[in-house]
């Protein structure tokens, strides 16, 4: 049997983009803060890489300060077909393998957050569906939902942070409540709500909501890895060149923050540990290696209605 729970209204996801984005027009605020031993980094990743292809100088610089850095991945990467394929070296995609991915890919975030100098104890796992996240916020906030990658209506990876919780919105929430509780951000870094990815716009809506009900909206900055078009441009490792403004970041008044060449260097030994990514879109992932990364404060620019929050 099932049972019909009307879907959580997307207007509640839109209103707390719209008052954020009121509270920020007020105090218009971009770039990342001053950085010191006080600092408590929340890097917010979607996926395992993203936590370096958009943060890893900004990691490396908290660190070398003194401060402290954690992660938090939402989901394991297990929602791939192109890994299904590639990786895993499976037609169809099936669940079990698609859990050994997920395996795989929350080593290679272990290896490449050590490379950055992000503890084990500061490394959250939660587990959440690849490919969902979006979903769960709004027509499964409360009914369980199912992966078809791995098979799971809860997060199956019993060495997460989130074993066993159910593929629920409501769950999701609590658990990256609990990471907030655990790390006391003093700066958060977030997928931009228009990034291309429904995980990484999920992701963001997700920061805006818990962070807005703390009044603690000041301490996030945004970032983008879909960008839109061929972003970022050119394509592969070319480290002397700076990461310009993707299509869809205009109008957020992203800033640059400059990468030493000691820091290029560690983001590229950390990218190296994701043999399973590399293997499929290399050239892609080398390309965030520049001398800069972007920020900014803004989840959609001043005036803009923010489409891309709906879900597709
Ligand atoms: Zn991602």
């Amino acid at each position: 049997m099932t049972i019909r729970v009307p879907p959580r209204p997307l207007f509640a996801l839109l209103a707390v983009l719209y008052a954020s984005l009121a509270g920020a027009s007020a105090a218009p605020t971009t770039g990342i803060p001053a950085i010191g031993s006080q600092t408590s980094l929340l890097v917010v990743s979607p996926h395992p890489d993203d936590e370096t292809l958009c943060c890893a100088g900004v990691i490396r610089r908290v660190v070398a300060a003194g401060g402290r850095v954690s992660v938090v991945w939402l989901t394991s990467g297990d929602g791939s077909e192109l890994d299904s394929l590639f990786v895993e070296r499976a037609l169809r995609v099936h669940p079990l393998k698609m859990r050994d991915l997920a395996h795989k890919r929350m080593r290679e975030a272990r290896a490449a957050s050590l490379i950055l100098g992000v503890p084990p104890r500061r490394q959250f796992f939660l587990g959440y569906p690849d490919g969902g996240l979006l979903t769960l916020l709004t027509d499964h906030f409360t009914v369980p939902y199912y992966s078809k990658f791995n098979g799971a209506v809860s997060v199956p990876y019993g060495d997460t942070f989130a074993a066993g919780h159910p593929y629920t919105g409501e769950s999701l929430e609590r658990d990256f409540a609990r990471v907030l509780d655990r790390v006391h951000p003093t700066l958060v870094l977030a997928p931009s709500p228009l990034d291309a990815h429904p995980d990484h716009r999920a992701a963001g809506i997700l920061t805006l909501q818990l962070l807005s009900r703390r009044h603690e909206l000041a301490a996030v900055r945004f970032w983008i890895v879909h960008g839109g078009a061929d972003w970022p441009t050119p394509r592969g490792l070319r480290m002397r060149l700076p990461l310009a403004e993707p299509p869809r970041g205009r109008g957020l008044g992203l800033a640059a923050f400059a990468l030493s060449p000691l820091e290029e260097a560690d983001k590229l030994e950390a990218i190296r540990q994701y043999h399973t990514q590399l293997s499929v879109m290399s050239s892609l992932l080398l390309s965030y290696v520049r001398t800069n990364e972007l920020y900014g404060s803004l989840p959609v620019p001043p005036g803009a209605a923010p489409r891309t929050a709906t879900p597709h």
